[in-house]
């Protein structure tokens, strides 16, 4: 230990979004924070870099910045300028690369039509399969496009991504992705499509730079075995992990991330994301120039490989994860000195924004019991 975690009164558990923001907040009151990571860097998934080549990556895959809270922005904003970046995402069916979230010119480019509109519409509203209740991500698919759009666009890649057929996920899973009948291409349509102008691990740098907060990376938490009293700790790591797997594990889907330079090429693809939902084993390839903006004679891909074990990437939404969850959230809820805060700890598909705005909500709490308000 290079500092005497003693004197701190609040220790915080991981250096991602959840872990970072509640750091700032509290340090920016005056408490005395020790954060902590088992990683070597801040920003937790969100963290980018410079590769080999000099070209702005995402470790952990692509992380686009998109909210409709206005709260979120403004508080980033201490800490990062911004660029815009409206994300769009191509699908590879029948050999051609087709708009998704399906729209307008994704219909008539699959099915050789020439549909408006209303023409659209009419054309979904003609093969949907109407289902009642909603509650599988097949329900969510075949109820709105029907089973061949269905078929193409999202069985493969969700059987890829989760190892589940949609019907044994949650609905809110393929509820991410909008059905359109006009053209509009993005993937998002919130307020904010904003990206960090020089990079997360910069915002990050900003955000953490406070005198009151002591960083030490490379550092594992293991429950009870912390000996340095603190008033609080903040966990964002995985809840299932705090609690020794003591109800079983907690699923947990993990990628394999697969990095390709050219040195020669300016450009790979015409749009950041291109998705594979029916060809090869990766799911997605992206080029990072398009939403970083850089400008270099060269290009960086990454591919995404899906796998069950490694680093915890994404809860998988089922109901008898969710049962399982609600044991250890009964547990965590026990526990009047720790906060369990993020995508991890509350086993939820939390976006970057929705993390800052859970973060913000836990730090102005923490603040009132540990200082008063
Ligand atoms: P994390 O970022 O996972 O941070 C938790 C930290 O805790 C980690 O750094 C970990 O090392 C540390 N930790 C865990 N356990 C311990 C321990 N015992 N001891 C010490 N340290 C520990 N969101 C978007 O808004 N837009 C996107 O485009 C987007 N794309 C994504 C793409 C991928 C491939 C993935 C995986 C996620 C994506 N997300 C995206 C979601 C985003 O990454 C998360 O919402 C956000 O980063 C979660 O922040 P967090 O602090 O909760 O968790
Ligand atoms: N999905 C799909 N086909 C696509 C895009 C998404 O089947 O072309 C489904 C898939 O189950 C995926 C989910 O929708 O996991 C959510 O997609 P999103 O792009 O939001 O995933 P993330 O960026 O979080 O990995």
């Amino acid at each position: 230990m290079k500092s005497n975690p003693k004197k701190h009164d609040v220790l915080v558990v991981g250096a991602g979004f959840a872990g970072s923001v509640i750091a700032e907040r509290l340090a920016n009151v005056g408490l005395r924070v020790i954060l902590i990571d088992r990683r070597e860097h801040i920003g937790g998934n969100a963290f980018d870099e410079l590769d080999e080549n000099g070209i702005l990556i995402h470790r952990y895959g692509p992380h686009i910045f998109h909210t409709n809270a206005a709260r979120v922005v403004e508080y980033l904003s201490q800490f990062t300028e911004w660029t815009p970046y409206e994300h769009q995402v191509l699908a590879q069916v029948e050999g051609q690369l087709l708009p998704i979230p399906i729209n307008r010119l994704t219909i008539n480019g699959l099915y050789g039509l020439n549909l408006d509109e209303a023409g659209v519409k009419a054309y979904f509203e003609r093969v949907r399969e109407p289902r009642e209740p909603i509650l599988t991500s097949e329900d969510v698919v075949l109820n709105s496009v029907g089973r061949d759009l269905y078929e193409k666009f999202f069985r493969g890649y969700t059987c890829k991504q989760w190892g589940l057929d949609p019907s044994e996920l949650s609905a809110g899973v393929a509820a991410r992705i909008p059905v359109r009948s006009n053209d509009d291409c993005r993937y998002f349509t919130d307020e904010f499509q904003i990206m960090p102008k020089q990079g997360y691990n910069a915002l990050f740098q900003r955000m953490l730079a406070h005198p009151n907060i002591t960083l030490e990376l490379g550092m594992e938490f293991m429950t009870d075995k912390w000996c340095h009293p603190v008033r609080h700790v903040v966990y964002t790591g995985p809840v299932d992990a705090y609690f020794n797997d003591c109800y079983g594990k907690l699923p947990y889907r993990s990628l394999r991330f697969e990095r390709e330079h050219f040195a020669n090429r300016t450009q790979f693809q015409p749009v950041c994301v291109v998705n594979y939902p029916n060809d090869y084993a990766f799911t997605r390839i992206t080029e990072f120039k398009h939403m970083t903006g850089q400008t270099h004679p060269g290009t960086t891909i990454m591919r995404e490989y899906p796998k069950s074990e490694g680093d915890p990437f994404y809860p998988v939404p089922r109901r008898e994860n969710e049962t399982l969850y609600h044991r250890y959230k009964t547990l965590a809820e026990s526990k009047e000195n720790t906060s369990f805060v993020g995508r991890l700890a509350q086993y939820r598909y939390y976006n970057m924004d929705q993390v800052v705005a859970a973060a913000l909500k836990v730090a102005e709490k923490l603040i009132e019991k540990l200082i008063g308000s």
